[in-house]
């Protein structure tokens, strides 16, 4: 029986199954779990229709840019966690295979060598970073077929057929649209591996396991594990841990405990009041399907309360408490906006051209505007700037991999206005976005950086120098609005 729904199953190759493999074959890259995923439970229907058992491919490579302890680690975490997970479900037919690249380039073939005993081969369909080059580049070299599997939001990738330019709009599309992605049949299943009857999984060739041998995970989370591997070992660990099994933890402890001040508080740093899940999400560690399941369960909500209207208001439509409400905004309309644009605009949504066209005709405008404060990529990565409050962000971001939301927003305003130029502050953003937050590489990396930049937004006046008509935030009104100095003492240089 097909149970994931067609639209998001993309046909990659036009190779044939090949009924007489040995397996079929899960590549893991973007939805590193086993419960409430759409690619594993697509590769499980193969599984049960060509009666086959299920090899899951979880690799990790040493060749990706910004690649770091900090981001290593937290793979390699989720990996263990996947593997404790499968060992659990002690399902003869399912055989999990960790590989952890030792040096650059060891890995290549792998794919391809496990793909020549394949009946058929799925992978996740992520449309950001490098993921979108890697699957094509397989599709054309597997002698299989390859599907891409999309797991990535409840709206499905192919749901939509263009690019939201602002929120409101997407929103009001969602008012109409959203309810028929919201029930049962187009959600995963919670958990595919349950009673799943394959064929047992007879070894690998040790020709095959010799040369590519499984990460010792646990070896490789030791201290100094991660030490002769060729990526950044000066981007820490975070004080995060990666898994799902963490990752369910960190969502169950903000239901019971933060949600109900999200709408008040989320904007303050020292409230602590957000949820934490964005680099669970980003890695795949946990599924916005489950979240959304259990975040409506708090409040016995259903279809039904969902107010019959269509006007793109951020309010007044779920038929939940305001903090619900609130959440699950940023949880569908804001983070999905981001899914849609870089599925939309697979060639340009990092570069500087894809801002709307009032955005880089009002910053031209500026270009030569005098700047009183100008830095460059090493002042701004050593928080060496005048300005205390966006200092003590930048070593939030640096030293925890992380950023209080309101203030990523400050964070990136100014470096627009410190930068000699627009296209300057954008290269400068997502470096530092990109190598030390954990939840970086992400579309919503690029959703919020380009915001700082006018996505998603409107023209707001006075006009001002270096800004022109992209609207402008100041730490002096950052800190009167919000309070922050708990956040500055925890922040300032001095408590390294
Ligand atoms: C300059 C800048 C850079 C950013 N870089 C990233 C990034 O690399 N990765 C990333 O996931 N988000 C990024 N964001 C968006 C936002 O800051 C984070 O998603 C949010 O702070 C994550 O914390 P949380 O999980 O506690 O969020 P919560 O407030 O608890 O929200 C729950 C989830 O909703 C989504 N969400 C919340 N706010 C936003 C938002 N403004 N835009 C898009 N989705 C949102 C996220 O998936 C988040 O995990 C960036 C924003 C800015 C202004």
């Amino acid at each position: 029986m097909h149970t994931v729904p067609p639209l998001r199953i993309r046909q990659v190759n036009q190779a044939p199954v090949q009924p007489g493999g040995d397996y079929v074959l899960y590549w893991m890259t973007a939805f590193r779990r086993v419960r409430s995923n759409f690619s594993l439970q697509r590769a499980l229907e193969h599984c049960r229709e060509l009666n086959k058992p299920l090899l899951i491919l979880e690799a990790l490579r040493t060749r990706y840019h910004w690649a770091s302890d900090r981001l290593h680690r937290f793979v390699i975490e989720g990996m263990a966690a996947n593997q404790q997970a499968i060992a659990a479900a002690a399902n003869p037919g399912v055989y999990y295979f960790p590989y952890v690249e030792p040096a650059h380039g060891e890995g290549s073939g792998l794919l391809a060598t496990l793909a020549k005993r394949a009946a058929v081969v799925v992978t996740d369909d992520f449309p950001c970073f490098f993921l979108p080059r890697l699957v094509k580049v397989a599709g054309r070299q597997l002698p299989v077929r390859l599907e891409a599997v999309d797991s990535n939001g409840i709206v499905p990738l192919r749901g939509t057929d263009h690019a939201f330019t602002m929120a409101f709009h997407f929103r009001r599309w969602l008012q109409k649209n959203l309810p028929r992605w919201l029930e049962k049949s187009e959600f995963p299943l919670a958990d595919p591996l349950k009673r799943c009857e394959l064929p047992t999984f007879e070894k690998l060739p040790a020709s095959i396991t010799k040369e590519w041998r499984p990460a010792d995970l646990a070896k490789l989370l030791a201290p100094g594990g991660l030490q002769a591997l060729p990526i950044d070992h000066s981007v820490l660990p975070a004080s995060i841990h990666g898994g799902s099994a963490v990752a369910e933890t960190v969502l169950k402890e903000f239901l019971k405990h933060r949600l109900a001040r999200y709408a008040d508080e989320r904007n303050q740093p020292d409230a602590n009041a957000a949820s934490g899940v964005s680099p669970y999400l980003h890695f795949g560690h946990l599924s916005v399907h489950e979240m959304f399941t259990a975040a409506v369960r708090q409040e016995d909500w259903s279809l039904d309360c969902l107010a019959k209207k269509a006007d793109g208001k951020n309010s007044g439509w779920w038929g939940t408490s305001p903090p619900l409400e609130s959440f699950l905004d940023e949880l569908i309309t804001w983070r999905e906006i981001g899914f849609n644009f870089c599925t939309h605009r697979p060639d340009d949504y990092d570069q500087y051209e894809s801002l709307p066209e009032w955005c880089r005709k009002s910053l031209a405008k500026h270009a030569k505007d005098a700047r009183p404060n100008l830095y460059d990529l090493d002042q701004f990565e050593s928080a060496a700037t005048h300005d205390p409050l966006w200092n003590a962000a930048q070593r939030q971001l640096v030293r925890e991999g992380r950023m209080h939301n309101y203030l990523r927003m400050l964070w990136g305003k100014k470096v627009l206005e410190w930068s000699a130029s627009p296209e300057d502050a954008l290269q400068t953003l997502i470096h530092l976005n990109n190598k030390y937050a954990v939840d970086g590489r992400n579309p919503n990396s690029y959703s919020g950086i380009f915001w700082c930049l006018g996505r998603y937004d409107r023209p707001w006046a006075p006009e001002r120098p270096i800004f022109g008509m992209i609207r402008y935030m100041s730490s002096e009104n950052t800190a009167r609005k919000i309070k922050v100095k708990n956040y500055l003492r925890e922040y300032s240089e001095y408590s390294e």
